[in-house]
């Protein structure tokens, strides 16, 4: 997730455009700007590229998720499902709208098992959150048709794997909208930043109106216009900064992805010697973003010996399982229901009685792939002495 390691001189560039104004809201301002919309700019750039209809820059990928769940009329009383493999943001917007997550398994695409899916819709659901994990796709044309024969949107958490494709078409563009975190670790990044984007022009709208206070920005779009003031919004507006960085990281994101598509390779082909392993499984490798290489050994005891190899020789991976952020049995807080709340909202009704009760051992068959799954962050360059110790590494650890 590497989209720090390429900055230069294209980025102090557009940066530099905006200082040169010396305005740095993307809204207003029409005498001092001199033309400069970077953040409308690269809305529009963002969408193109994505071939979506609309695009709507906000402040993180974390409120990407809310500002879509909001205009999609997701709130109190409902539930979303999404995946139990996925980073805490998925569930904490879900929350943040007065919602119910509800997590299914993840199958050999380390995203969420479709049967498991159809197992866990009930009349309260109103929205599914499909994670693309790790750059890689969920199976989402199947997680779509589900979802529809129940007419319930999909919103595609695409945080992980922005230029993401299958069979040519972008992530993001199956469901009813697709959210992108650009994030400091991400492969786009603007240090903190999202987009949502959507075909659906009253979806944008509504998520360019509650981003904003709920001004309306469809009249003007480098003002506010009409003023209308259809429901109340909030604060999520992306700075002129944020999308000046944003367009210099669009513009390499293609080369990005091609760069990690050949280091993962590289690093596949080494681990394929491992008497066992076996791959995640792709949708379509052409459009894997390669941010991961996410491989499985036997089993259990297996993984615990092969980390311990890659690890002896300064190449450890990451085995998901024992991370606190991204796998739900970790997820104490939310287990335990603790929030700010001082009633306990949204785990407890007034009163106290308990709304929700998750249970650590609920998705066995996700736990059973995540104990035996190791992960290596791919990046962008990788120096050739790295890329040998970890070839190395991996045929050390064929032996064990
Ligand atoms: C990074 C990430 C987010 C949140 O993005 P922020 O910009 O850090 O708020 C949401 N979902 C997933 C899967 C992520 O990896």
């Amino acid at each position: 997730m590497p989209g720090f390691e390429v900055f230069g001189e294209e980025e102090k560039r557009q940066i530099q455009d905006v200082l040169d104004t010396g305005v740095l809201f993307r809204y207003e301002f029409a005498d001092q700007r001199n033309g400069v919309y970077k953040v409308r700019e690269f809305e529009e750039k963002f969408a193109q590229y994505c071939g979506a209809g609309y695009a709507q820059a906000v402040t993180s990928g974390t409120s990407a998720l809310k500002v879509g769940l909001a205009a999609l009329g997701v709130g109190p009383g409902d539930e979303v499902i999404t995946q139990g493999f996925t980073f805490v943001a998925t569930w904490e917007a879900i929350l943040e709208v007065g919602a119910i997550p509800v997590f299914t398994e993840v199958d050999v695409t380390m995203n969420m098992d479709p049967e498991d899916l159809r197992r866990k819709i009930s009349p309260k659901t109103r929205c599914i959150i499909p994670v693309h994990m790790l750059g890689a796709q969920a199976r989402i044309a199947d997680i779509v048709r589900i979802a529809d024969s129940h007419a319930i949107p999909v919103l595609e958490d695409t945080a992980q794997a922005a230029g993401g494709r299958i069979g040519g078409r972008h992530l993001g563009t199956f469901g009813r909208c697709g959210t992108f975190s650009f994030d400091a670790v991400k492969t786009l990044t603007t240090g903190e930043g999202g987009m949502i984007i959507t075909a659906d022009e009253t979806l944008w709208r509504a998520m360019s109106e509650y981003h904003d206070h709920g001004h309306d920005h469809a009249v003007n779009p480098g003002g506010r216009g009409g003023e209308g003031r259809s429901f109340i919004g909030s604060n999520y507006r992306m700075m002129e900064i944020q999308g000046a960085i944003g367009l210099a990281q669009l513009a390499k994101l293609d080369m990005m992805l091609s760069e990690m598509r050949k280091n993962k390779a590289r690093l596949q082909e080494a681990a394929s010697v491992i008497p066992g392993i076996g791959f995640r499984e792709l949708v379509d490798a052409a459009g894997d973003t390669a941010t991961h290489f996410s491989f499985f050994l036997q089993d259990r005891e297996h993984c615990r010996r092969v980390n311990g190899v890659l690890r002896e020789n300064g190449c450890g991976a990451i085995n998901f399982a024992e991370n606190t952020w991204h796998y739900y049995p970790k997820w104490e807080h939310l287990l335990n229901g603790r929030t700010l709340a001082a009633g306990g909202w949204p785990f407890a009704e007034p009163g106290g009685r308990k709304r929700v009760v998750y249970d650590p051992a609920a998705l066995p068959a996700s736990a059973e792939l995540m104990d035996r799954n190791l992960v290596y962050p791919v990046s962008v360059r990788m120096p050739e002495e790295r890329m040998a110790a970890m070839c190395e590494a991996l045929k050390k650890a064929a032996a064990v």
